[in-house]
C-alpha cells in the first residue's frame, strides 16, 4: 500500500518540522508533503535531515510554500525537495506532483501570557534606532539627516536590553554600550530578523563582542542553506574578516529559536514569518508600557500575489489564501504601540521591484490602519533615496492617513532618534 505523510502548520498530522520528522521515522511513508515555514524545523531542515538519514533518502519530498521566491524554490531542491509548490493548492495539483514522483518510488495557540511581573516598572521602555537604511550603508551629505547605516534598533525594557538586528548600525550602539558600562557586566540579547548582510554586517564590528565583561545571546532562526552559528561565523573566516568568530574573548551564546513565542527575560517575544526571500522573521516585543513591532523586511504578500498576476492561472483560492496570509499579519500587529515596517519604495518604484521582498509606502500605511496600530516608523529606507525623498515619503503617509480621517502618526525612523514611552505604571496625572 502506498502512504502519504503530510507535514503541514495547516493540517493536523503534524503541526511543525520536528514533529513530522517524528512521524516520518515512525512510519516511514513515501511521499511527505512538507510546508516551508513552520516552528521546530523549517522545509528546509526537513528535507536535509530526510537526505542525510540512509533509511530515510528514499522519501520523495514535495515542499509546499506561501511565499513565492524562485530562490526559495532553488534552495529547497538543494536541500533535497523533489517538487516544490506554491499555495494555494488544489487536490489535483497535489495529486498530480504524488502522481510523477510514485513511480519513482518503491494554530498557533500563544503560550501562556508572560509572568505578571514583566519588565520596565522602574525605567519606562525605550528604542533608539542605530541603523535605519536597507541593504547596504549610504554614508553621505545626502542622507546625513535620516542616517546611512543599516538596520539596528536597540530596546531597553527593565533589565533587558535587546537589539533588533546587527547591520551596520551595531558599532555605534557598541561604542555607547562600551561607554556606559566601562568595566561592568553587560548582558545583551540580539534578535536576527534573518541573515542578509544589512542585518548582520555589524556584528564584527560590535565591540562588546571583544571584552570579557559581556554576555551576548544571540536568537534567530535557522538560514535556508546553513545553521546560525555557520552563517555568523562564515562572514569572519579569513578571506573576509582577520579575528575568527570563535576567538572573540566576549561570551556569546548563539541559539537557535524552535518555536515562535520566547521570552528574554520578563518581556514576551513572539515571532512572524515574513515575505521575503529565505527564513526571515517579524518580531513583538510585549513590554509593560506598550508593545513594538519589528518587521524591516516584508514584501506585503497581497501586492505580491496582485502584481505578479497569479489570479488568473489559480483563481479565487489564491485570492483567499493571500487574503487569510494577510489577516495573520493583521493578527500578529494587531494594536502595536510602535509598528517599524519595510517601506522601502514608493508605489511606482514597487513596479519595478516586484519580488524582491520589500514593500511600498502605500501598503506599509494601509497594513497599519488596518491593524490599528499607534505609530508607524517607516524603516529600511532604499540606498537610493536621499533625505529630500524620505520626507516627502512621510508626508505622503501622512496624508494618506488624513484621507481616512485616522489617527495613526506617521514618521521615518531616523538614525539616532528616541522613543520613550509613557510608562503604565505610572499615576494619572493630577
Ligand atoms: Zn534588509
Ligand atoms: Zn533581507
Amino acid at each position: 500500500m502506498k502512504t502519504v505523510l503530510i507535514i503541514d502548520d495547516h493540517v493536523f498530522e503534524a503541526g511543525e518540522g520536528e514533529a513530522g520528522l517524528a512521524l516520518v521515522r515512525q512510519h516511514r511513508p513515501q511521499i511527505v508533503l512538507c510546508d516551508l515555514l513552520m516552528p521546530r524545523g523549517n522545509g528546509f531542515q526537513v528535507c536535509r535531515e530526510l537526505r542525510a538519514n540512509p533509511a530515510l533518502r528514499h522519501i520523495r519530498i514535495i515542499v509546499t510554500t506561501g511565499r513565492d521566491y524562485e530562490a526559495d524554490r532553488q534552495s529547497a531542491c538543494d536541500a533535497g525537495a523533489d517538487a516544490y509548490l506554491t499555495k494555494p493548492i488544489s487536490a489535483e495539483a497535489i495529486l498530480k506532483a504524488i502522481g510523477k514522483l510514485l513511480p519513482r518510488v518503491a494554530s498557533e495557540n500563544p503560550p501562556a501570557a508572560a509572568p505578571a511581573a514583566a519588565a520596565g516598572k522602574t525605567t519606562p521602555v525605550r528604542v533608539k534606532f542605530w541603523g535605519v537604511r536597507g541593504s547596504i550603508p549610504t554614508p553621505g551629505p545626502a542622507t546625513v539627516q535620516y542616517g546611512g547605516n543599516t538596520s539596528c534598533v536597540e530596546v531597553r525594557a527593565g533589565d533587558e536590553i535587546i537589539i533588533l538586528d546587527a547591520g551596520t548600525g551595531l558599532r555605534q550602539l557598541g561604542r555607547a554600550l562600551m561607554a556606559e558600562f566601562k568595566d561592568r557586566p553587560l548582558r545583551l540579547t540580539l534578535l536576527l530578523t534573518h541573515t542578509h548582510w544589512d542585518h548582520i554586517q555589524g556584528l564584527p564590528f560590535f565591540a562588546p563582542v571583544y571584552s570579557p565583561n559581556c554576555r551576548l545571546r544571540i536568537l534567530g532562526y535557522e538560514g535556508a542553506r546553513k545553521s546560525l552559528v555557520h552563517v555568523l561565523s562564515g562572514q569572519m573566516e579569513s578571506p573576509y574578516f582577520p579575528v575568527p568568530f570563535q576567538e572573540l574573548p566576549g561570551n556569546i551564546e548563539i541559539e537557535e529559536l524552535k518555536d515562535l513565542h520566547f521570552h528574554v527575560g520578563a518581556v514576551r517575544g513572539a515571532a512572524w514569518f515574513a515575505n521575503h526571500p529565505g527564513i526571515c522573521v517579524g518580531y513583538r516585543l510585549f513590554t509593560a508600557d506598550g508593545d513594538i513591532v519589528y518587521i524591516p523586511d516584508n514584501e506585503p504578500i497581497m501586492r505580491h500575489r496582485v502584481e505578479t498576476a497569479i489570479w488568473p492561472k489559480q483563481g479565487r483560492d489564491a485570492v483567499t489564501f493571500a487574503q487569510d496570509e494577510e489577516e495573520k499579519m493583521i493578527a500578529f500587529l494587531h494594536g502595536t504601540d510602535v509598528l517599524i515596517l519595510d517601506s522601502q519604495y514608493d508605489r511606482e518604484e514597487y513596479q519595478h521591484h516586484v519580488g524582491w521582498g520589500h514593500g511600498c509606502v502605500d501598503d506599509a500605511v494601509a497594513l497599519a490602519l488596518r491593524a490599528e496600530a499607534k505609530k508607524l516608523f517607516l524603516f529600511h529606507h532604499d540606498p537610493d533615496h536621499d533625505d529630500a525623498k524620505i520626507s516627502s515619503m512621510v508626508d505622503y503617509a501622512q496624508k494618506l492617513v488624513a484621507e481616512q480621517k485616522a489617527e495613526l502618526a506617521v514618521a521615518a525612523a531616523r538614525e539616532g532618534e528616541v522613543i520613550e514611552f509613557a510608562p503604565r505604571s505610572s499615576p494619572p496625572p493630577a
